[in-house]
């Protein structure tokens, strides 16, 4: 069982000094649990805060396998709920297998037409987080204005296409020239913004000109303050991630210009996904159907072998992935 230990804290995203790649014989299932074997590792951003300290969840504790979130197959079961050749999802670890109680895995619903990679993208935690973020918290209304930041990532490529599918007009904010290509070329955004070019923030300006009615937040940082100077009345930001900050050795800025939200009756609300683990029947129920039918596309970036699993995860913080970025451990 390969496993990657977390040994001390990360400083300024210093992951590969932190974190080392070990081995030792696969645990069994306890009492009540299940063993599974990873098929495709997601790789978070939200993992180097996991790292570093406690938020949400509480950091992982040094001298222990770095958590995150798996998708596999149980190949060994004392679970009442659970048969050996489920596939499942759940949290585990940067790992070749995971011991678990069963509270912290579910099965994958079996759509059919999709593949099973479609549970690490679209149907999986960061597609429910697009889901959830722009309909629950932004509840967005035909002919509106959504503006997206890191949107040619796992979260962000999703956030334009649904507001697209709900009849909004949809502007992403990406990193490179090839992300906005893919985004308005393939993706279908209206238009697309690269922050890394000079002048992009005018070019933003240019690109609402009914200005923002909501502002889907991943990133953070000077991005934030140009949305905010953009929103309408009754704007809404849902609050998603602040990539820009997190490995950061000292507290950002932050936005000059928060009170745009009093002069302007705007609201900025944070959510976390983990909430919306309930009702993700409500997700697979409408975005089953609009993959199936081809009116969602999606990408999964995947790099091979957990040996590999540092290098890729660099990416997050380097804009080096497009779409959803995970590592193939073993085969389906
Ligand atoms: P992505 O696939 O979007 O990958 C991260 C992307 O962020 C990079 O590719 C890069 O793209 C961009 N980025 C990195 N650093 C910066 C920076 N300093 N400034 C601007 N952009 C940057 O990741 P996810 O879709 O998984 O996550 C997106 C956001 O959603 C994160 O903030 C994450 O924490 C959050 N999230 C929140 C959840 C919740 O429950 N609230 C659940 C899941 C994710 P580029 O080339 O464009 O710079």
């Amino acid at each position: 069982n390969r496993h990657w230990l977390l040994l001390d804290r990360p400083k300024g995203g210093n992951f590969s000094e932190v974190l080392s790649l070990r081995e030792a014989p696969a645990p069994d299932a306890g009492e009540g649990q299940i063993r599974v074997r990873t098929v495709y590792l997601s790789l978070d951003p939200t993992n180097a805060v996991w790292m570093q300290y406690d938020s949400y969840l509480p950091a992982v504790p040094l001298n222990t396998t770095m958590r995150g979130l798996v998708l596999g197959v149980v190949d060994q079961s004392n679970h009442a709920k659970f048969k050996v050749g489920d596939i499942v999802t759940g949290m585990g670890g940067w790992a070749d297998y995971t011991v678990a109680d069963g509270a912290s895995f579910s099965r994958v619903p079996n759509i059919p037409g999709l593949p099973l990679l479609a549970y690490m993208g679209p149907l999986g935690m960061t597609g429910a987080t697009a889901y959830f973020g722009l309909l629950d918290i932004g509840k967005p209304k035909a002919g509106e204005t959504v503006v997206v930041s890191a949107a040619a990532g796992a979260v962000g490529s999703l956030v334009g296409q649904i507001a697209k599918l709900k009849g909004c007009r949809a502007v992403g904010i990406a990193g490179s020239a090839d992300k906005c290509n893919w985004l308005t070329g393939e993706l279908g955004y209206d238009a697309a913004v690269n922050y890394k070019e000079k002048g992009w923030q005018k070019a933003l300006k240019n690109a609402v000109p009914d200005g923002i009615d909501i502002y889907f937040e991943n990133v953070g940082g000077e991005i934030t303050e140009v949305a905010l100077s953009l929103l309408n009345t009754r704007g809404r930001i849902p609050f998603c991630g602040a990539i820009s900050q997190y490995n950061s050795t000292e507290p950002g800025p932050g936005p000059r210009n928060l009170s745009v939200l009093v002069s302007r009756r705007a609201r900025m609300e944070g959510f976390l996904v983990l909430d919306y683990a309930p009702r993700m029947a409500e997700m697979y129920a409408e975005m089953g159907p609009w993959l199936a039918a081809g009116q969602i596309k999606w990408k999964v970036e995947l790099d091979q072998g957990l040996e590999n699993t540092l290098t890729s995860f660099d990416k997050l913080f380097t804009g080096g992935n497009t779409g959803k970025l995970a590592v193939k451990v073993s085969d389906e």
